[in-house]
Formats: structure tokens, sequence, C-alpha cells
């Protein structure tokens, strides 16, 4: 299981990204710009907890750290 944020500040794409705090990212959002998604398999889990709780955000996995659910 690994732990997974989401970055409350919108990318300039209109996503906002999903992190993986348990291996850690070079892209790894400020410490108050993190919200809290809880422990996952994968990414995938992280991501559609994230829609579930943000329905009409664009929520998209990090290129770097979740790359299995980076689509745009
Ligand atoms: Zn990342």
């Amino acid at each position: 299981m690994h732990r997974f944020i989401i970055n409350k500040q919108q990318q300039n794409n209109g996503d906002f990204e999903v992190h993986n705090a348990t291996t850690g990212c070079s892209f790894m959002p400020q410490l108050q710009n993190q919200v809290e998604l809880g422990f996952h398999d994968d990414c995938s889990g992280a991501v559609a907890k994230a829609k579930a709780a943000n329905p009409t955000l664009r929520i998209n996995g990090c290129y770097y750290c979740c790359r299995a659910c980076h689509t745009s």
C-alpha cells in the first residue's frame, strides 16, 4: 500500500495531480498544498477516490510518480 496526496494547486493544463507520498516525487507540492488521499494499492485507487470527492475537477496522475494514471 502506498500513501497518495493530491495537489490543491491546479496545473497549467487544468489538471489536479495525484502524487505518491510513499515513494516521493521530485514534483511533490508544498505541504500546505497537499490533500491527503490515504493508502491505496496503486494510483488508480487514489485517483478514483479524489474523483469521487471532487467530481467536477480534472484529476490526473503525476507523470513522474503515477505514470500508470497519467492521461493528459
Ligand atoms: Zn509526482
